[in-house]
């Protein structure tokens, strides 16, 4: 069965898009299309499209804001499943009578750290300048100066690939550097985040300096996806390609930025293929010049071109 069938057979009442181009929905802006492209508006959806997918055997691949992504020019099997739609914010009570804020898996982290703010709650200000979703940063366990998703995370509710939903409380699966411990092929649907009370001025403040510090080292005016390789440990990625005298280093249109080594860009039209290219060629440099052995941070999804 083809992913535009099985919707048609579902009822989806969400927004469909056929041969979508996978390329407007990742900050690289590169990927050939996917199959069809589905954004359930609600978890109940999310539960009959995830459910149907998999009785009928139909790839399912989850996209949060696709900040995190190379998908690749021949573009992605099946059904990509945006949960974009999947966006809100609600203040609850917790066991032992903490504060958390529970919050939908599409919802952007830029705007859940303000809400937050405005709240007088502490501890999502290092999240305030990373441009993804919550799911994709639960996935991922997102983190930045020093400070992790996982040390704010409570609980999710998953949709496993049988579409049966659970609650997974965070202490309950290991979570490393960028991997939350997420099962394969769930759907992080909700989190719910324990938070600190403090002064929203000194709150938005420290965020305010976390962005600041970013603009000042980071190329935001580029198509990146962030950090291409993940920091080996005790090191830092761009430090190793720096060293290595790979700034500037171009393959088509992907480059490594001049401003951040460990940033590769579409400087210009890349496809996934400069991409990957140029990404092999940092590694095999930095592995000739330092021994270390780069691992991407960025997730490779999606089908060669003629594949
Ligand atoms: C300019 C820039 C700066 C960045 N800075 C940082 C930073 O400081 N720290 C950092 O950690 N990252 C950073 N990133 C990378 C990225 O923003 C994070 O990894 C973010 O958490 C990805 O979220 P997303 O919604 O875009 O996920 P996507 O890119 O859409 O997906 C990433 C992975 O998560 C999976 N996924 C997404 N949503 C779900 C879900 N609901 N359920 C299950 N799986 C899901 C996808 O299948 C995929 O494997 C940066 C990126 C950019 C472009």
């Amino acid at each position: 069965m083809t992913a535009a069938e099985l919707i048609g057979r579902l009822k989806f009442a969400g927004e469909v898009r056929l041969s979508e181009p996978m390329s407007m929905h990742t900050s690289l802006g590169i990927g050939g299309p996917a199959d069809a492209m589905v954004f359930p508006e609600n978890v109940g959806q999310l539960v009959d499209i995830v459910k149907g997918a998999w009785s009928e055997g139909v790839p399912a691949f989850i996209i949060g804001n696709g900040t995190n992504l190379l998908v690749k020019d021949g573009g992605i099997d099946g059904l990509v499943i945006n949960l974009a739609k999947l966006d809100w914010i609600i203040k609850e009570n917790v066991e032992g009578g903490d504060i958390a804020i529970r919050s939908g898996a599409g919802t952007p982290l830029p705007k859940l750290a303000n809400f937050c703010a405005d709240e007088g709650l502490s501890g999502l200000e290092f999240a305030a300048g990373i441009p993804g979703t919550v799911g994709g940063a639960v996935y991922m366990n997102a983190g930045a100066y020093g400070y992790e998703i996982k040390d704010i995370l409570y609980k999710t509710l998953l949709i496993k690939e049988d579409g049966k939903a659970s609650e997974l409380i965070a202490g309950e699966t290991r979570k490393e550097y960028r991997h939350g411990g997420i099962p394969e092929n769930a759907a992080v649907a909700e989190a719910w985040f324990r938070l600190v009370p403090g002064d929203p001025g000194a709150i938005k403040a420290r965020a305010s300096e976390f962005i600041k510090k970013r603009r000042a080292s980071q190329p935001l005016a580029e198509k990146s996806a962030g950090s291409t390789f993940k920091n080996p440990p005790g090191e830092k990625a761009w430090k190793l390609i720096e060293g290595a005298g790979l700034k500037g280093l171009s393959v088509g249109g992907a480059a490594v930025s001049g401003k951040h080594a460990n940033f590769l860009i579409n400087a210009s039209g890349a496809t996934a293929k400069d991409f990957i290219a140029l990404m092999e060629i940092v590694k095999q440099k930095v592995k000739d010049k330092t021994g270390f052995d780069l691992e991407p941070e960025v997730k490779i999804v999606g089908r060669d071109w003629n594949a």
